[in-house]
């Protein structure tokens, strides 16, 4: 490791913290006693939107996080969940300017696939 390399784990602070009952997915808010109408993800309809379905086991976002590699010329993420991906950002050592667009774009990723969710769910309502 040279003195460019660094660790990413110390910079995820930067990753928005998700508590694992704080985000609205339909399980948390079920679990919670919100009345929902289902909670099963809207994106797929495959599966209960938790946290982990929502960013890591649907398939739109395993279509994403598969693309992430051709993107940035890295090696094959295999994320599962969210804690696989606090782990798969401890693990990783970059050069500063690979760890700062690994950050944007993972940061990216998660936000579209919230984004996504959020335009899926809202068409029920229209
Ligand atoms: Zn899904």
């Amino acid at each position: 490791m040279d003195n460019n390399e660094c660790n990413v784990a110390a910079q995820h602070s930067r990753i928005p913290y998700l508590s694992l009952n704080s985000l609205h997915v339909r399980w948390n808010l079920s679990a919670k006693g919100i009345d929902v109408s289902s909670i099963v993800c809207p994106s797929c309809n495959n599966g209960v939107e938790t946290k982990d379905h929502l960013f890591f086991e649907c398939e739109v976002a395993r279509d994403l996080w598969h693309k992430i590699p051709v993107w940035l010329d890295c090696g094959m993420l295999n994320l599962s969940s969210w804690d696989s991906f606090m782990a798969w950002l401890e693990g990783i050592r970059l050069r500063p300017l690979s760890k700062d667009r690994i950050i944007a774009v993972t940061v990216t990723c998660l936000w579209t696939l919230w984004r996504f969710r959020n335009g899926v769910s809202l068409r029920f309502f229209l």
